[in-house]
């Protein structure tokens, strides 16, 4: 330990956020973490944020939905059309996908769960997100997850698991190893949408929970 970090644990300041330069665009958005604000004020600023361009062709913000003090905090990428009309995440046939696979390791949304994603607003067409609207969206998203105090994350999909770990590597060669987020241990799965296009590669989305369900049952 160095001098400095073992002056700053003495005076209970550790841990020590440190810069990696191959996080880069992640510990920006550490940096930028919306100060301190509690879920009210939060959820307020998101539902009135026009920092990207997302704000003129949404019909509502999507925050996050679940057990503020849960243990698993699911990220995915961004608000379709059904959640865009209902407010929530993960209303539509994927997130129907998504509750039943939950629902088989005896978890809820609304019980040891918190669900968001990367935007919180729905892109035009359903395109992917642009560099910039993450880079506005993100210090929404560490505030959920320092609010939460999640054990672990799960991001779901390639678009928010090569965003949150700042990569460009597939699902396939992220899967059944686990990568941290924000100090989080972060296991990454298959997007519910895409499983339901990919029907046979639901065994290894399902084999992501269980290797996830372990994780969390050693840390
Ligand atoms: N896809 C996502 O990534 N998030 C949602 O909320 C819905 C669909």
């Amino acid at each position: 330990m160095s001098r400095r970090r073992a002056v700053l644990a003495e005076m209970g300041l550790a841990p020590v956020w440190r810069l990696r330069k191959e996080n880069a665009p992640q510990q920006d958005a550490v940096a930028q973490a919306q100060p301190a604000l509690d879920w009210i004020p939060l959820k307020a600023l998101v539902s009135g944020c026009t920092a990207c361009g997302l704000h003129k062709t949404r019909t509502q913000t999507v925050f996050g939905v679940g057990d503020p003090d849960a243990d698993w905090m699911l990220i995915g990428e961004a608000p379709g059309a059904e959640e865009d009309r209902l407010g929530d995440p993960f209303v539509g046939q994927a997130g129907k996908l998504l509750d039943n696979m939950l629902a088989a390791i005896d978890l809820h949304r609304s019980r040891n769960v918190y669900i968001a994603n990367v935007l919180k607003c729905r892109p035009p067409g359903n395109r992917n997100p642009e560099p910039e609207e993450v880079a506005k969206c993100s210090p929404h998203l560490l505030r959920q997850i320092e609010l939460v105090k999640p054990r672990l994350i799960v991001a779901m999909g390639r678009f928010a698991a090569q965003t949150l770990l700042n990569t460009d590597a597939s699902i396939a060669s992220l899967r059944g190893r686990v990568h941290r987020y924000a100090g989080v241990p972060l296991i990454v799965t298959y997007h519910p949408a895409y499983l339901l296009r990919n029907l046979p590669d639901k065994s290894k989305a399902w084999a992501d929970l269980v290797f996830a369900r372990k994780t969390l049952a050693e840390l």
